[in-house]
């Protein structure tokens, strides 16, 4: 398939356009807002075509899916624009700046009959895959509580809106916060009900939050907590999930490459557990073009982009309120 890219970003150029090519698709255009960062960056990517016109790229009738990974305030409207064009989408998480915007994505996509899809990494990932096999074979008894350990330190390269903007979307809990909700989904396979939650900026946030901690209430009643942050140098990432009849520790594994390691602790001792170490957007691309194709359902769709945006917001909320908040999906799409 022929794709167009929509915004000349970090993220395409260090990871998408790779796992693209790497599946045989043909990135043949990329739309961004300045001639200039335009014809850069297809230059530097060996794209043939680019543009500043959005409709333009669109009105390309062999274009038959578009990458969107602009700056977040630009996904609703490019993506309405992409489906009204009856492009298939692959949109950048957090999928809208709100739920009822990202809610308007996907449905609109649905009634045009395209695939939806939101870039949630992690689950793409053999770690994350393999501690979801572990919980759901019953390796650890009943959940009792998740831990999810993701407080980085962005590097200097990616401090721009994220620091600085939150017209753009800028903060530490759209930025990680919403990849988090989403792997707690994608882990336990249920949605939060509630949220409570603390924030600040430590240091690199200039008038966005750096730094955020939050407890989510689960419908099993199991525990979750999760610590983002922008600001951790030597932290390290990771998650734990803790059961009736073990538990299993996954060090290292919140990134954007194969790598970490998971260890199952029970009755038994401990063991190391083995996991797939394909790369995490090459399978999302691999899943997308299943779905493209009618043989399955991308990695994360766009019910899961809404619904980790939604306990995303929700986290935003309690910690600027201090009052629980009641996670708000919206109106399923
Ligand atoms: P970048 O800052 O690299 O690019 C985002 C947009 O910023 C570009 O589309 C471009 O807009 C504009 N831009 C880029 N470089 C410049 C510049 N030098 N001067 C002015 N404007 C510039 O963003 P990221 O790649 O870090 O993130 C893009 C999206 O992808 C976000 O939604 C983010 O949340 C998501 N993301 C997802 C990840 C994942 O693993 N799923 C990881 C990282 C990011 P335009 O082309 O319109 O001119």
């Amino acid at each position: 398939m022929r794709w167009a890219l929509v915004g000349a970003s970090t993220i395409a150029a260090e990871h998408v356009i790779g796992a693209l090519r790497a599946a045989g698709e043909d990135v043949a255009l990329v739309q961004s807002s300045t001639v200039a960062r335009a014809s850069e960056f297809a230059k530097a990517q060996g794209i043939a075509g680019y543009a500043t016109d959005l409709g333009a790229i669109l009105s390309d009738e062999g274009i038959g899916a578009v990458y969107i990974s602009s700056t977040n305030e630009k996904h609703h409207a490019q993506a309405l624009a992409a489906i009204a064009a009856g492009k298939h989408v692959l949109c950048e998480k957090p999928l809208a700046m709100t739920v009822a915007e990202a809610s308007e994505m996907v449905a609109a996509a649905k009634a045009r009959g395209l695939v939806f899809a939101t870039n949630h990494h992690l689950r793409c990932s053999g770690s994350h895959r393999a501690v979801r096999g572990l919980i759901a074979s019953g390796q650890i008894g009943r959940v009792l509580s998740l831990r999810l350990f993701h407080a980085v330190h962005l590097p200097g390269h990616l401090q721009g809106w994220r620091i600085d903007n939150p017209g753009a979307g800028g903060g530490v809990i759209p930025d990680i916060t919403v990849h988090d909700a989403d792997v707690a989904r994608f882990l336990l396979g249920e949605d939060p009900v509630s949220v409570v939650a603390e924030m600040v900026s430590s240091g690199m946030g200039q008038g966005v939050e750096d730094s955020v901690m939050s407890v989510w209430t689960m419908p099993s009643g199991a525990m979750v907590m999760a610590h983002e942050s922008f600001t951790h140098p030597f932290a390290g990432s990771g998650l734990e999930v803790h059961g009736t009849e073990g538990s299993i520790f996954a060090t290292g594994v919140m990134t954007q490459r194969p790598v970490g390691e998971i260890v199952l602790m029970g009755d038994k001792g401990r063991e190391v557990v083995p996991y797939p170490t394909h790369n995490l957007y090459a399978q999302a691309v691999t899943d997308f073009l299943s779905a493209v194709a009618g043989k399955g359902r991308p990695a994360a769709d766009g019910r899961d982009g809404v619904a980790s945006l939604a306990v995303a917001l929700a986290v935003r909320t309690a910690a600027r309120t201090g009052v629980r908040q009641a996670v708000d999906y919206g109106v399923a799409a």
